[in-house]
């Protein structure tokens, strides 16, 4: 759209009749972003699938590809009983529901998703939101209001923050993982204001796990309650998959849970469980709940069935944990620099020292057939630039095998290994 009187060239330039031009606050990140494809490396963040073979594999602008880059830790998207449910649903109930869930959008559906995740998690309650992040925004700004205090690890995941800034409390960061330092900044609280402490299981970046034992004690010492979230814990972690708090042993004092259908679930949509006995007035006051449209039928019916399956995974389980081990003992092996020191969930972060570096190592691997994600500041921590590689239950041990020889080859053809 063409602003009058303005030239084309003012339109590119952002000049036009006497208005601030409200994106040039942007313009450094253009010309960052054109000075980086002029070097002639493909854009890391529009990568397109033109087909996608199997939980493991897509076509990219014709190359078979292997995906290492996706949250499908499970391998759910292409089960037989999932897809089977998902178009049953679509004949039975059609494409949408047109309508949020407080007045129109409230199918059977809706109520089968949700009573799985009751039986997965054990749980009384569940409550169903369009998306993860929705989930986050909706649960932090409703639990914590005007005068409470919400205390978040430095490194939380985008959503959580924004569900801070939706809502009316303090926002308190403590130290990436640091019990002593979450312990320091709950003390200086006053004792009689409602607190959330809020965790995740796994932090995505670096792939590393929260010290939940520790930390949901020092939170019940102070009086808090506790959400975390499991977007990329569930299906693998504890004994029936419910994710790193199962694991820790700390369920019983956890108040929340918040999580995703985006990863092992395979599909959309996201939640949060609890066993609070007024949980269910939420539904009525939290506006990312209320003011938006219902997942589809079709979605809750792929979620609902996937969550099942995934009450019976232990196999898949095993065999996601030995395809994570095994790629963070040969990356290490190889010379790469990572962010922990073992595998200590499915995703694994290689640490490179800048963005030419991480783009380089990151077109050379997807020109050899393999696709990871590119992580760059500000969504990484301490500024780092790394190549997220998530392992997935369907990996076979060929793939694993392919994987470490193209990582051998573009880490020497870019210098990043000797
Ligand atoms: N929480 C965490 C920790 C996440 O990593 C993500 C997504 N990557 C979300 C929440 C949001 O999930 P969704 O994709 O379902 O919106």
């Amino acid at each position: 759209m063409k602003q009058d009187g303005a030239t084309s060239e003012d339109v590119r330039l952002g000049h036009n009749s006497g208005r601030k031009d409200l994106l040039s606050k942007f313009d450094a990140l253009i010309a960052e972003r054109e000075a980086l494809l002029d070097t002639g490396v493909r854009d890391p963040f529009a990568i397109v699938m033109d087909q996608v073979l199997s939980p493991t594999e897509a076509v990219i602008r014709g190359k078979r590809t292997i995906l290492l880059g996706t949250y499908n830790y499970m391998g759910m998207t292409f089960d037989p009983d999932v897809i089977a449910a998902g178009k049953q649903a679509l004949d039975e109930f059609g494409s949408g529901t047109t309508g949020s869930r407080v007045l129109n959008g409230t199918y059977q559906g809706h109520k089968e998703v949700e009573e799985a995740l009751k039986d997965f998690y054990g749980t009384e309650h569940a409550m169903v939101f369009s998306t993860g992040y929705q989930a986050n925004l909706g649960m932090i700004s409703t639990l914590a209001g005007k005068g409470d205090y919400i205390i978040l690890d430095a490194d939380s995941h985008a959503s959580i923050y924004d569900g801070c800034w939706l809502g009316d409390a303090e926002i308190v960061r403590f130290r990436h993982n640091s019990v002593e330092d979450l312990d320091k900044r709950l003390g200086r609280l006053p004792a009689e204001a409602g607190k959330l402490v809020i965790l995740e299981g796994v932090y995505s970046m670096l792939g590393d796990i929260a010290p939940l034992k520790e930390m949901v004690a020092v939170a019940r010492k102070h009086g808090a309650m506790i959400l975390v979230d499991e977007a990329h814990g569930m299906g693998f972690f504890g004994e029936h998959g419910r994710g790193v708090f199962e694991e820790a042993g700390v369920a019983d004092d956890v108040d929340f849970v918040v999580g995703t259908f985006s990863k092992s679930v395979g599909t959309v949509g996201g939640f949060c469980v609890s066993n609070h006995p007024k949980f269910e007035v939420l539904r009525l006051v939290c506006r990312p709940y209320v003011f938006t449209a219902s997942l589809p039928p079709s979605v809750v019916a792929t979620a609902a069935t996937s969550i099942r399956k995934l009450m019976h995974a232990g196999d898949k389980r095993a065999h996601l944990w030995k395809n994570s081990r095994r790629l963070h003992a040969g990356l290490k092996e190889l010379g790469f620099t990572l962010g922990t020191q073992t595998a200590q969930s499915a995703i694994i972060a290689i640490i490179l020292p800048d963005m030419e570096t991480a783009v380089a190592m990151w077109q050379g691997l997807l020109e050899q057939g393999l696709y990871v994600n590119m992580a760059r500041p500000p969504a990484t921590p301490a500024g780092m630039f790394l190549l997220r590689c998530s392992l997935c239950a369907a990996h076979s041990d060929e793939q694993v095998g392919e994987i470490l020889t193209m990582f051998e080859t573009a880490g020497r053809a870019t210098g990043c290994i000797g």
